[in-house]
């Protein structure tokens, strides 16, 4: 089912419809949200109403089927006008576990509904309070029971599971011990959490220094049907791992579209803002770091959109995507923190969002990969330097 790769005039249709609609979000939308750690319902309506959030759903499932590369374009541009795509991201990039590894029933039963946004699949359940960065330590067992199974153990960093009806479980199938290598016995589920709420899942709230609406998810003997696993019963790691190559490239944009708002923040705030008679913007002292950090954001860009074209022709981008989620992330926190540097003062004022776009975009340092990691995966599967772990 490759995806219809949409035209640049097609992708600048998609970036103009996007921004319009974000203009209806303005900044005193998103910080009356975050002062009180709410979540942006009616901006998450609309970006699914507009059949945006069903971009990488195939239309034989009621999706747009347009792929990547608009995907990408999505969500930049969500963060280039100051709105924050990471209420709904997952929305796109979860389902494509579904998508390529569920049963046809599964799929006719829960992709429709996810593309005209009847429910909402926007939660992933993999970090555990002991298991981070190490995915196969985590210790939530699913167990077999007849027509069901009965899942115990706890899930940490869970965002949006109070605002989700399903959630992309992993669990442990087989014990890790009994496993037969360090990346067998893992299983992938989905639950309906909307009947799972209060009969074997308890979700609580964790505060965050931005508002990200994340949770950690207690499983107490909670019973999913049998029909629920996905896939095959213990290749839940590789699933996950087949969708970590569009989850980074789409983060990656995100990123660069949080550059972009922050270059353009401290262009027009260096241009206005007068310190000793003249714009701020005149002295090098001031221009030089927004250069820069305009040169590191373009440079990202371009691998951005490399992984993106090899991901949609369906190429191998490992490398690819990995690169433009560190080069993104990093140009994204560089332009943060210029643009904290360029206001001044204003730099820390809610009113400007500056601090809250800061606050926000300082996450892509650690989730869903921390630059570590990247950098680890760069040294040893591509460069072929000594395993560290
Ligand atoms: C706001 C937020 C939302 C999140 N949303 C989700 C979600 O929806 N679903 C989900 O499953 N998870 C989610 N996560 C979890 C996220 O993916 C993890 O936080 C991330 O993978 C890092 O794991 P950890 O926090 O356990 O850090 P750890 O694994 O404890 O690592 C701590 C630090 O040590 C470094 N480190 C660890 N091992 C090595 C090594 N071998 N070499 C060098 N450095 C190393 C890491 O890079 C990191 O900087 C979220 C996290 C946050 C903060």
């Amino acid at each position: 089912m490759p995806a219809t790769t949409p035209s640049t005039a097609d992708i600048a249709e998609i970036r103009t419809a996007v921004a319009a609609l974000c203009a209806r979000f303005p900044g005193a939308y998103w910080r009356a949200l975050d002062r009180d750690r709410a979540y942006p319902t009616e901006f998450v309506r609309a970006l699914t109403e507009g059949g945006f959030l069903g971009c990488l759903i195939p239309e034989e499932y009621g999706g747009s089927g347009l792929g990547l590369i608009a995907a990408a374009a999505i969500l930049e541009e969500v963060q280039r006008s100051g709105c924050n795509g990471a209420a709904c991201h997952a929305q796109m990039y979860i389902m494509g576990t579904l998508l390529r590894h569920g049963s046809p029933a599964q799929k006719s039963q829960w992709l429709p509904q996810i593309a005209s946004g009847a429910i909402r699949l926007q939660a992933f359940g993999v970090t555990e309070p002991g298991a981070g960065t190490d995915t196969t330590a985590i210790r939530t067992t699913a167990e077999r029971r007849g027509g069901r199974y009965l899942v115990n153990g706890q899930k940490v960093w869970t965002s949006r599971a109070e605002h989700s009806d399903l959630l992309l479980l992993l669990a442990r199938t087989t014990a890790r011990a009994e496993a037969a290598t360090r990346t067998a016995g893992l299983s992938v589920f989905l639950v309906d959490l909307r009947a799972a709420r209060g009969r074997g899942v308890t979700i609580r709230p964790i505060r965050t220094m931005m508002n990200h609406a994340t949770t950690e998810v207690f499983f107490d003997n909670l019973e999913v049907p049998a029909e629920n696993l996905v896939g095959e019963e213990g290749k839940g790691f590789r699933y996950i791992l087949d969708g970590m190559n569009a989850e980074r490239i789409l983060i990656a944009a995100e990123c660069i579209g949080d550059a972009r708002w922050f270059i353009a923040a401290a262009t027009a705030y260096a241009k206005g803002r007068v310190v000793f008679g003249r714009p701020i913007g005149q002295n090098q002292g001031i221009q030089f770091p927004i250069a820069r950090a305009y040169a590191a954001s373009e440079a990202a860009a371009l691998m951005v959109e490399r992984a993106a074209r090899l991901y949609e022709q369906g190429e191998p981008c490992g490398k690819e995507a990995n690169m433009a989620k560190l080069l993104a992330a990093d140009a994204s926190w560089q332009a943060g923190d210029m643009c904290v540097q360029t206001h001044g003062g204003f730099g820390f004022a809610e009113e400007y969002d500056v601090e809250r776009k800061f606050r926000e975009t300082r996450l892509y340092q650690v989730a869903p990969i921390s630059t570590n990691l990247i950098l680890s995966y760069l040294a040893e599967h591509v460069l072929g330097l000594p395993r560290s772990y």
